[in-house]
């Protein structure tokens, strides 16, 4: 029989939500363990657009969503695709979501996530100004650009929630656009602008050095995939796919849109999706990129990385099995093209990844049901890397029993019932 590992916080996962929580819970004085089953940061994380979003406080089941989504399902490498052999299986998900995009849940999740938004914003400026990672942030602004003067029109509901909200933007013309980015296709008319938008250099990265400075502070990564998590009397026993086990004082489970089968040992059964995402890397001066790009109508974005130019987006609910369908990443790649017609398109490397997704686009930050000593932090969807700094506060208050900076009731696993 193998000797039993004994740990104070065993964080399971090491995307942007372990890595981050490691790093908060370490400065609440918590001796860390990290275990892995893959590569440090390999997962979601790596591969994202980069973008500390703060400003994205509109929940994505909003009323009238659905009556949208026929029209992006037609083309199968839109906006929005479901791959046949999948759809059954995301039915009970997507009627969750459609239930969420309700007047009154819609209301209660911009208010949440205004003060999640908050919470992430504040949090992610104590990070920015450590020495070790404050060179991994910059500011570069955000270009909301639209197609049309309607769909620019469309949008302005949006627009004034965020104004509501605290949101600083000005509504820019054809001029100004192309000051701000020069280059762009003359079809984009309209836009917004949003000084304050940030990003990091390089999501992987951002995410490895955080990993690499919890290591450094005395952290110790555990390599080992966790396929059991239960409380039996006063301890909390994680229990490998080796057969190995490890006894640990308090664990978060932080394994992205693999989380579920964790949550199922503890009792909790969460409707966790993923929204398989797409995107391409071209290398550095492929454009002289200004800033962050969001072509709106098409749901995609253009961020300038230190790893090159990345392009990418969309939402196919095709699940953590399917094969992945890179067709979609050269969709949109042909498209950027069309709306940056200098762009060089050679020599990109394609990247699908796992949005940890909850049909109400919130996040399952909370104990689980089973004991206290469990903390969930997964289901963060497209805002991940925005939210990380924040979910490592709250997860660090609870783990430590203190009273949490916002309410963490919106968050808890068994608000599905
Ligand atoms: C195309 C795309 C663009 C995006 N753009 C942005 C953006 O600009 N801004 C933003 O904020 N968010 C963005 N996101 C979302 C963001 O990437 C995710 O929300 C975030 O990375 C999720 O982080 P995570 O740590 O929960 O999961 P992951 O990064 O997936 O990490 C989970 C980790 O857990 C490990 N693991 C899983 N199961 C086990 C187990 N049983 N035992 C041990 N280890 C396990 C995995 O190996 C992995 O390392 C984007 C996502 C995609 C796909």
């Amino acid at each position: 029989m193998n000797a039993l590992e004994k740990c104070e916080v065993l964080v399971i996962g090491t995307g942007i939500i372990g890595v981050m929580t490691a790093l908060y819970l370490q400065n609440a004085g918590k001796t860390v363990t990290l275990l892995e089953r893959g590569e440090i940061a390999r997962g979601a994380s790596a591969g994202n657009a980069g973008i500390l979003a703060f400003p994205e406080i509109i929940p994505i089941p909003a009323p009238g969503v659905m009556k949208k989504a026929p029209r992006w399902l037609i083309d199968p490498l839109g906006p929005l695709s479901v791959p046949p052999a999948y759809a059954l299986k995301i039915a009970p998900w997507l009627w969750q979501f459609w239930k969420a995009s309700s007047p009154r849940r819609f209301q209660h999740g911009l208010n949440v996530q205004i003060a999640m938004m908050r919470l992430a914003a504040s949090e992610m400026q104590t990070v920015a100004v450590m020495p070790e990672l404050a060179h991994h942030i910059s500011n570069t602004g955000t270009l909301d650009l639209y197609d049309t003067r309607a769909s620019f029109d469309a949008a302005r509901r949006d627009w004034d929630e965020k104004e509501r909200a605290g949101v600083t933007f000005s509504r820019v013309g054809r001029a100004e656009i192309e000051q701000l980015q020069p280059g762009l296709a003359p079809r984009f008319q309209h836009a917004m602008f949003t000084p304050g938008g940030l990003q990091v250099a390089d999501p992987y990265e951002f995410t490895r050095a955080i990993a690499d400075l919890v290591i450094a502070r005395g952290a110790t990564l555990r390599k080992g995939e966790a396929v059991r998590v239960e409380t039996v009397g006063e301890s909390t026993i994680v229990s490998l796919k080796t057969g190995e086990k490890i006894d640990a004082d308090k664990v978060v489970i932080a394994c992205g849109a693999w989380s579920k089968t964790l949550a199922a040992s503890l009792g909790n059964i969460v409707p966790l999706e993923t929204e398989r995402g797409y995107n391409t890397t071209l290398p550095a001066g492929s454009f002289d990129l200004t800033r962050q790009l969001y072509f709106n109508d098409h749901a995609f974005v253009v961020t300038p990385l230190s790893s090159g130019i990345r392009v990418g987006g969309a939402v196919e609910l095709g699940g953590l099995d399917l094969p992945p369908n890179f067709r979609r990443s050269e969709a949109l790649l042909k498209k950027a093209s069309q709306f940056l017609p200098g762009l060089k398109t050679e020599g990109g490397k394609q990247w699908m990844g796992f949005r940890p997704s909850m049909p109400d686009c919130l996040p399952v930050i909370g104990p689980s049901r089973a004991s206290n000593t469990v903390i969930y932090a997964f289901g963060h969807g497209h805002l991940g890397l925005t939210q990380s700094a924040a979910t490592g506060r709250l997860v660090t208050e609870l783990v430590s029993g203190t009273a949490t900076s916002i309410s963490v009731d919106p968050f808890r696993a068994s608000r599905f019932g």
